[in-house]
């Protein structure tokens, strides 16, 4: 499955993550977004919306370090609303 973020094509994994309690992960250099293959859909999907947001901040010129309770409260706040991975325009 592949996401464009700002236009950039990013490649979404799923991969069996060694710790518990990292679901997911996003490389800007590699343009890959790696989420927990074990872990259940709602948090993946919660997962997934929170790394994207990373994505867009990256893209739209934040580059450093993020402010992770906010990238937080919004990806939970639109997982809430009833945003999925589904929501988003994924390609094959
Ligand atoms: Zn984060």
């Amino acid at each position: 499955m592949k996401i464009k973020i700002c236009g950039i094509v990013y490649e979404i994994i799923l991969e069996d993550s060694p710790h518990y309690d990292q679901w997911g992960n996003i490389n800007h250099q590699k343009c890959v977004i790696t989420l927990d293959g074990k872990a259940q859909k709602q948090c993946r999907d919660a997962t997934f919306i929170h790394e994207v947001i990373h994505g867009i901040l990256v893209h739209t010129g934040d580059i450093g370090e993020h402010d992770e309770t906010l990238v937080r409260r919004i990806a939970n706040g639109l997982f809430q609303a009833g945003i999925t991975m589904e929501s988003f325009n994924l390609e094959e």
